[in-house]
Formats: C-alpha cells, sequence, structure tokens
C-alpha cells in the first residue's frame, strides 16, 4: 500500500557535487511525511526530483505504480508550495488560486474553475480575501493561499519546502496546525520539507531525517527523538 516508492535515487549536479547519494523511502497514501535534516543535506533535491524540476542522475521515483521518469513534469500532478509562497502579485487572490485551471490541456470553464476555487479558499480559511492583491496581505494569508492554489487540480502528491520558514513563531504553530488538517481532510499524500526537528515531530506521521546526501533514519517520531 505504498503510494510513493523512492528507490536508490541520485542527483549529481553539473559541476559533479553528488547531492543525492542513494536514497530509498515510501509513503503510504494519505499520509504526511516530513523530510528533515539540516540546510544542504539534500532535501529540496529531492522534492524537485519528485516535481520533474530537476533529472535524477540514478534511481526511480514510483507514484501509485507508475515511474514518474517517464511522465512529463506538468503531466505529474503534483502540487507545490514553496518557502517564499510564489504567488502572481498583479493578480488577486481568487485569481491566483483559479491560475492553474485555467491553462494547459485540462483548462475549466471560468464558471467552473471561479467555484472550485473558492471550495479551496474557504477550506483554507482565506474567502474573505477574494478580491485583494498578494502584496497587502500578511505571510500567513500569502501561504494559505499558495496552499489554495497547490490544491485546486486535485494533485496525486503535495510536496511542501519550508512552507513555515517565513512565518513568525505565533503564526508557524498555528498554520501548521491548518496544514494538518487541512491535509487529512483532503486525504492527500504530502512530503513536507523542514530543518526543525520539533516542527518534524509535530506534524509528521513519519520523518525521514537526512544527512549528507543520505538517509539516516526513516521511523516514526517517537524514536527518532529518543535516538537522535
Ligand atoms: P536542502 O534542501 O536540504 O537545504 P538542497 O537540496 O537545496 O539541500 O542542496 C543539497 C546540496 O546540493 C547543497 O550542498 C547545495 O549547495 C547543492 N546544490 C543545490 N543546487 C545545486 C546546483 N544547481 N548545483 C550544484 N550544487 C547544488
Ligand atoms: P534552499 O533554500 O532549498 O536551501 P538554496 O538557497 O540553497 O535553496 O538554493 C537556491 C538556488 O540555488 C537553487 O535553485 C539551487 O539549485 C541553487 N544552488 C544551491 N547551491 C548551489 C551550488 N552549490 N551551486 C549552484 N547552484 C546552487
Amino acid at each position: 500500500d505504498n503510494f510513493i516508492e523512492v528507490k536508490q535515487l541520485e542527483k549529481t549536479y553539473e559541476n559533479g557535487y553528488q547531492a543525492i547519494k542513494s536514497v530509498s523511502f515510501s509513503v503510504k497514501k494519505g499520509d504526511l511525511v516530513c523530510l528533515l535534516g539540516p540546510s544542504g543535506c539534500g532535501k529540496t533535491t529531492t522534492l524537485n526530483m519528485i516535481a520533474g524540476l530537476l533529472n535524477p542522475t540514478g534511481g526511480d521515483i514510483i507514484v501509485n505504480g507508475k515511474s514518474m521518469l517517464d511522465v512529463e513534469p506538468k503531466d505529474r500532478n503534483i502540487g507545490y508550495v514553496f518557502q517564499n509562497y510564489a504567488l502572481y502579485p498583479h493578480m488577486t487572490v481568487l485569481q491566483n488560486v483559479m491560475f492553474p485551471m485555467t491553462v494547459g490541456k485540462n483548462k475549466k470553464s471560468k464558471a467552473e474553475a471561479q467555484k472550485i476555487a473558492e471550495h479551496f479558499m474557504e477550506l483554507t480559511h482565506i474567502e474573505d480575501l477574494a478580491d485583494q492583491k498578494p502584496g497587502k496581505l500578511s505571510g500567513g494569508q500569502q501561504q494559505r493561499v499558495a496552499i489554495a492554489r497547490a490544491l485546486v487540480q486535485e494533485p496525486q502528491i503535495l510536496l511542501m519546502d519550508e512552507p513555515l520558514s517565513n512565518l513568525d513563531a505565533r503564526l508557524r504553530l498555528k498554520i501548521r496546525e491548518e496544514i494538518r488538517s487541512l491535509v487529512k481532510e483532503v486525504g492527500i499524500t504530502t512530503l513536507f520539507v523542514t530543518h526543525d526537528q520539533e516542527e518534524a515531530l509535530s506534524i509528521g506521521d513519519k520523518i525521514i531525517l537526512f544527512h549528507e546526501g543520505v538517509i539516516q533514519q526513516d521511523d516514526s517520531g517517537q524514536e527518532l527523538y529518543l535516538n537522535p
């Protein structure tokens, strides 16, 4: 019942640096799994290979029984939330959330796109911000917009790369609870990158601990905490 299987994944960058040495892990459907480790240990490189933004130099990524390496990035149906939100500044919140449904070959009618966008804006508590531009919003509000936008295509996987690290401490706690409930409500299989052990322990169903391009531990949070 593994939904994602990463098998002996490797990445050597063009300059010869081997950022990922041989990484294998699996994720069950609907689980929220944290990739934990210090800056530079290869977490983003791993997410980018799953998303198709980078090509692996070895190994395989199987999602729902199918190798992702045979699938074009745009056809992988993966939602990606970045640390810096990456919203379109000239568009309103509603237009940002609708955007993925207005381009590409699975384009929806404007009415249908708006209905779906409004549903996810309610789930992320931003329905009152529909007509605002991102520049007017707080960091937490912007991150909620980015999350709603990542979910409207009903992606098979949600990737989140340090989504809380630009928020102040109080908001970090609040938004991480919101992310956990949302992921469980939607039932989406999620990979969540963080360098913060406490954050990983509080949000993850499972924690995969990275160290310099390899996996050091792949455990439930409890054991990780007791045996650091
Ligand atoms: P993390 O997300 O855990 O902070 P990254 O995956 O971003 O780590 O980076 C892993 C390692 O690969 C780091 O040492 C980083 O400097 C290096 N790296 C990242 N991108 C490139 C690149 N384009 N070319 C060469 N090295 C890179
Ligand atoms: P992160 O926040 O994930 O650690 P970084 O700030 O390390 O990311 O990297 C930002 C960008 O710079 C990424 O596109 C990454 O691929 C690139 N990069 C990181 N390290 C290197 C490197 N040593 N050589 C070339 N590019 C790099």
